[in-house]
């Protein structure tokens, strides 16, 4: 491994910079071994968090968290996150809180929906 061939920016390659590690990653090993494609960043952020236990610069996680239930689940987009809830609501009629990356906050009950 070396860094002299380092990929200028301008080649598509998106970059993802973390100031917690103060370094800056190219994402042609996402895009060229795990073909993620324009997912890269998103799969790299969730690398990321699972190795070092935060996310890179600019990324910032939905969490899902029961209010009875230890831990819970960290999502890159609405949609996943949301799903999460709804699911685990279904499954066990416990409330889901959903904190949103703008800090919108939002309750899943069992009285939501059937
Ligand atoms: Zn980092
Ligand atoms: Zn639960």
């Amino acid at each position: 491994m070396s860094d002299d061939e380092f990929a200028p920016e301008s080649d598509g390659i998106p970059t993802v910079s973390c100031s917690r590690c103060d370094r800056e990653w190219t994402l042609d090993h996402e895009l060229d071994e795990l073909h993620a494609g324009n997912r890269a960043v998103e799969q790299f952020a969730l690398d990321h968090e699972r190795h070092t236990g935060h996310y890179p610069d600019d990324v910032t996680p939905w969490i899902v968290r029961c209010q009875r239930c230890p831990g819970g689940e960290r999502f890159l987009a609405e949609r996943p996150a949301r799903r999460w809830a709804t699911a685990h609501v279904r499954h066990t009629e416990h409330d889901v809180r959903l904190n949103g990356p703008e800090g919108a906050t939002d309750v899943t009950t069992p009285e939501d929906g059937s």
